[in-house]
């Protein structure tokens, strides 16, 4: 697969003009589009020992999955795709110990508690006091990701206050026993906490309102895999989708998801490694499009989801949304060249992350409008650098007639 993907490259250089990683890493070009699939080609051609792989780490792993190069490329290459099968090649070819710390972390805790930080109960604080319906046809499947926000920003700091070489013998301990992961629930942003809480409430008041009752699975709900995935534990993940799923299965219900790395995973990742998969699965903006808005003269400036629009082109429901009641303005990078606010590589790059996503922001900015809007937790975590940056949902439920 690595060599189908990588030989049809003509270096022609056309996805180096749109890979985030590559300005914001000092144009080093194996942290671009090309160079990472040079390198692929070079791994495929057996160029170079499979076994030196890890030695290319940075490259692979520094690559932010948004596909955004895969849209201008003549050949059709995927350089999101070459940097996920390497990324593969390199755990297949390299042991526990050898990996990145903080990634073996990640994916036992998961695999041990079915949350990436052990934290599934605190997961389902936001649903206190919501009435949930056993007999509704829908499931509501957060998957998680909002609530994860609260962490990701303190956990950073903390790495970067102790340094790499005391984080990663923390995060090797709590690999080898997961139950330590309780720790972190003290690594939590309240105020972060209380936003994405209140954005999954909305979220519900937005289906209840469009007269959709769902039943949720509270702490009993499954992270849906998407660090094992994208850090490539492809055995791993095969095995973790399929715990996931019987799960969602045994509901027997429509699945609701309220994010786009959720929404990408059950509608992409997991067909490809569940043989027979047959979830239904529905973006909640999809349930919500003909919900009643008044007119606003509001204007705002919309951040697409790379996750949402480049991995999944037919949907655009942010755009089709927010053209209906507000003066939407577009960056230059909109639509099918919407650029990631760098949040997928925040974990194991910190510093890239925060440049792409402050070179995101300002470009936002620049257009003026009183707010930047988008429809994804990581984005709204990432480009949330001052208070005029609002998620879709909320945006949506201060307007409605
Ligand atoms: S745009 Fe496509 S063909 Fe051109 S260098 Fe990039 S991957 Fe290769
Ligand atoms: S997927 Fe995104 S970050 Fe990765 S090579 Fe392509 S454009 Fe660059």
């Amino acid at each position: 697969m690595l060599e189908g993907e990588a030989s049809k490259c003509i270096s022609c250089g056309f996805c180096e003009s749109v890979c985030p990683t590559l300005p914001d890493s000092g144009y080093s070009l194996s942290r671009g589009a090309r160079g990472r699939v040079i390198l692929g080609r070079n791994l495929a051609e057996n160029e170079m020992e499979k076994t030196s792989v890890k030695s290319f780490y940075d490259s692979f792993y520094s690559c932010l999955d948004c596909f955004a190069c895969l849209q201008v490329c003549p050949a059709g290459v995927n350089a999101g795709k070459v940097s996920q099968l390497a990324r593969e090649l390199i755990v297949e070819n390299t042991s526990p110990g050898e990996r990145d710390p903080v990634a073996e972390m990640i994916v036992n805790v998961t695999e041990a508690t079915m949350n990436p930080l052990g934290q599934g109960k605190a997961m389902a604080s936001w649903s206190e006091g919501l009435d949930f319906d056993r007999d509704s046809e829908y499931l509501l499947y957060t998957g998680n990701m909002y609530q994860l926000m609260s962490y990701t920003g303190p956990l950073n700091s903390m790495r970067s206050r102790i340094g790499p070489t005391m984080s990663g013998a923390m995060a090797r301990l709590v690999a080898s026993r997961p139950s330590l992961s309780s720790f972190m629930s003290m690594q939590n942003d309240r105020r972060m906490a209380e936003r994405m809480n209140g954005v999954l409430r909305t979220i519900y008041s937005l289906l209840r309102k469009a007269g959709i009752s769902v039943w949720y699975l509270g702490d009993s709900e499954p992270y849906p895999g998407t660090f094992i995935n994208d850090l490539g534990y492809s055995e791993k993940f095969r095995k973790y989708a399929r715990r996931v799923y019987q799960i969602l299965k045994s509901t027997g219900k429509k699945i609701i998801v309220v994010d786009p790395h959720t929404y990408d995973l059950l509608t992409n990742a997991y067909p490809e490694v569940l043989p027979g998969y047959d979830l239904e699965v529905i973006h909640y903006l999809d349930l919500i499009k003909n919900i009643e808005m008044k007119k606003s003269s509001m204007n705002v400036a919309l951040h697409e989801p790379c996750h949402l629009v480049l991995r999944n082109p037919q949907k655009n429901a942010p755009r089709e949304i927010m053209e209906k009641s507000f003066m939407i303005h577009l960056s230059k990078r909109s639509g099918k060249r919407t650029m990631c606010c760098g949040g997928p590589t925040e974990l194991l790059f910190p510093d890239l992350s925060e440049k792409i996503s402050e070179r995101r922001f300002n470009d936002l900015r620049s257009l003026g409008a009183e707010r930047i809007v988008t429809a994804c937790p990581i984005c709204f975590a990432n480009l949330n650098r001052d208070g005029t940056v609002m998620e879709i949902a909320e945006l949506i439920a201060s307007n409605l007639m």
